[in-house]
């Protein structure tokens, strides 16, 4: 670590390293213990800074990116705003595709971090020409010295969460931890944290969160594709329509799967209890963590960690908006009552 007296270089130095946090209420009627690994204390509020960062430094090293080069992604998201901000540091151009879906809030954002945005029609097949896919792929064939993160299919971002996030936990935990519960996008996080813990501890059991709508709990059981799975859910960054490669489906043990609803107001008490302001996923892996407390799948000795991906403040048009919460229909009417503002 290149830090002296918390006196550091650059931005980049304070990627990783994340906090564990003690949950305290909310799981109070469970038995065992219960961390989060609060990822939003990276420098770009989410753990995609991890791979961004890792990923980048990968290519530098095999030489495939010197500085003035272009890295290329298809995300308005998390992973977005890491490469941009990697890229600002390190002087490379970030191109990103993004769907015409994406709020003007996260296209500015990603603007204001130097990214040049591509906003590509929402409604159209991934091998329509005019798809984010297909225009990264086809800036990517361009653009002379460019790097295609392709979060989904780079096994580095197993690699970079086997590299950092498992060591840490496995670290703060002293060794400790029985469970890994983490939400599943990519993969990445999941697949790299529990490859490292397993090699300390293979009885650690690895828990994955999906949701309703999405293709992997499913395939994971059967390890067969059933697009019937396939419906729309508001959650975003976990769950899928396709099968990642940059997910191991091996080393992890059992998928839970949780609801919008749930969720949303599980992330909304993640705030007004533990006094921690995260992400919509969050909301979700600590939703898993009840339905299994429910279920009493917890013991007095187990030490459980949960992944917090990133921070509450890139969903206030969402979950923590109570007009957004209404029209999803996730406010009753005493609800939407006690969360009138009052006018002076
Ligand atoms: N939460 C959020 C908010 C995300 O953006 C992502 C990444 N898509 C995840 C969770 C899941 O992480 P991973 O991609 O490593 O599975």
């Amino acid at each position: 670590m290149k830090h002296r007296n918390q006196v550091f270089d650059n931005v980049l130095d304070l990627v990783g390293k994340t906090p564990l946090i003690r949950i305290n209420k909310l799981t109070s009627k469970f038995k065992g213990s219960f961390y989060a690994k609060v990822e939003s204390f990276n420098p770009g509020h989410s753990s995609k800074d991890r791979i961004a960062l890792y990923i980048i430094e990968e290519a530098e090293k095999q030489g495939i990116l010197s500085p003035g080069d272009t890295i290329i992604e298809t995300t308005s998201g998390n992973t977005g705003f890491s490469i941009a901000m990697v890229s600002i540091i390190k002087g490379y151009d970030c191109v990103l595709a993004v769907s015409s879906k994406s709020s003007t809030d996260k296209i500015d954002m990603l603007k204001t971090m130097g990214a040049k945005v591509y906003v590509c029609p929402a409604h159209v097949s991934a091998n329509d020409p005019r798809s984010y896919y297909q225009v990264a792929k086809r800036l990517h064939e361009e653009i002379k010295g460019s790097v295609y993160i392709n979060q989904y299919f780079n096994e580095l971002n197993i690699d970079a969460h086997y590299k950092s996030t498992g060591p840490e936990i496995w670290k703060q935990t002293e060794g400790k931890i029985t469970h890994l519960i983490a939400c599943s996008g990519t993969g990445g996080t999941i697949s790299g944290t529990a490859k490292y813990l397993k090699e300390q501890n293979p009885n650690i059991k690895i828990i994955g969160v999906d949701a309703y709508g999405s293709v992997i709990k499913k395939y994971h059981e059967t390890r067969e594709f059933d697009e019937e799975e396939i419906y729309p859910y508001r959650i975003e960054g976990l769950g899928k329509n396709l099968i990642p490669t940059a997910t191991d489906f091996d080393i992890i043990d059992e998928f839970v799967k949780v609801t919008d609803e749930e969720s949303a107001h599980t992330a909304r008490e993640i705030a007004k209890t533990e006094g921690l302001f995260v992400g919509y996923t969050s909301g979700a892996a600590m939703q898993a963590v009840k339905q299994l407390g429910e279920e009493k799948r917890f013991k007095k000795d187990d030490y459980v960690v949960i992944i917090f991906p990133d921070h509450g403040s890139r969903y206030m048009s969402k979950i923590y908006s109570d007009k957004w919460m209404s029209e999803q229909g996730f406010f009753d009417s005493i609800n939407a009552e006690s969360v009138q503002t009052i006018q002076y």
